[in-house]
């Protein structure tokens, strides 16, 4: 199990106000740090261009990396351009591509990327909903096109629907997507009826939904159609704002939740892809919960 990381990812600098703040890294490294004692850190290396390319447009590309900003700007109302944030960007899909290279690689089994920017609601050319690159998009492209696989799985549960994520693969149909979220919520796609070509599955939770309905909709629709679609890597959008605490969204989930999809994750793995999963932090905005969450999750990875 391989934890991969970055200095620069708590460099991308939102300002004082913003919920997508460095302390979130900074706590999920802590918390992973003193739960978790023997986890193999690495260094997250910059994606490449060419890797950034599969999934975006040269002009989104340039807006991040070559705007240069000398103080904070704005790519849209929630969306922080940072004089670091070309390079927490880079650094954040970096370590996706390099976690699918060590997994495929059978150098490890399983790679969590503690890593911020967020990634899943960024599009082929927009930058929105905090998200500047989506790091695990361009980490099944990745695994798809360099690697050769088939058949990859993005799995999310991150409490926001990966709008983005969704819409760079809803006409690829090596690509499965599955997502529950609180529904309405930002951004407002997501719903049951938005199937691509029969590769994205959608549950969207009403708010109040509380950890029993979360597992049912994970049980009774995700899981199954993810199990006949027989994937040969695993990648979670693993984002813990669906959690009681959360400020930005109304489900009621338990860090004990978290752990049990990272379970029913790991046995789907097992069944298909010989354990092989590369997760990614997307959201989740209080500190303690967050902590807790994703101690949860690698615990279950760790297993
Ligand atoms: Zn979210």
């Amino acid at each position: 199990m391989r934890i991969y990381t970055h200095p620069a990812c708590l460099w991308h600098d939102t300002g004082p106000e913003h919920a997508e703040r460095p302390e979130r890294l900074r706590s999920v490294i802590d918390a992973l740090i003193a739960a978790f004692p023997e986890l193999d850190w690495r260094e997250a290396p910059r994606a490449s261009r060419g890797q950034l390319l599969r999934a975006h447009a040269p002009d989104l590309l340039q807006a991040v990396l070559e705007t240069n900003p000398r103080e904070r700007m704005l790519l849209d109302p929630d969306t922080v351009l940072s004089p670091a944030s070309a390079e927490a960007a880079l650094r954040a899909a970096g370590a996706g591509v390099a976690a699918v290279d060590a997994v495929l690689g059978d150098t490890t089994t399983r790679a969590f990327c503690a890593v911020r920017p967020p990634g899943h609601h960024a599009t082929h050319d927009v930058a929105m909903g905090f998200c500047l690159f989506n790091s695990i998009a361009v980490a099944a492209l990745h695994a798809l096109d360099a690697h050769g696989l088939e058949r990859v799985a993005v799995v999310d549960f991150d409490v926001h629907h990966g709008n983005g994520t969704q819409a760079i693969f809803e006409r690829d149909p090596r690509v499965l997507y599955a997502s529950s979220h609180q529904w309405p919520l930002y951004p407002d796609s997501g719903a049951r009826s938005e199937t691509g070509v029969g590769n994205i599955f959608n549950a969207p939770l009403p708010p109040e939904t509380d950890g029993a309905r979360f597992r049912a909709a994970w049980s009774g629709s995700l899981l199954p159609a993810i199990d006949a679609f027989r994937p040969q890597l695993l990648l979670v959008s693993a984002g813990f704002d669906a959690h009681r605490r959360d400020p930005l969204a109304e489900l009621r989930l338990e860090a004990g939740d978290f752990g049990w999809i990272a379970r029913e994750l790991v046995q789907l793995a097992n069944r298909h892809c010989r354990g092989r999963i590369v997760s990614m932090l997307e959201g989740g905005y209080d500190l303690e919960a967050l902590a807790e969450s994703s101690v949860a999750h690698v615990r279950e990875l760790l297993a």
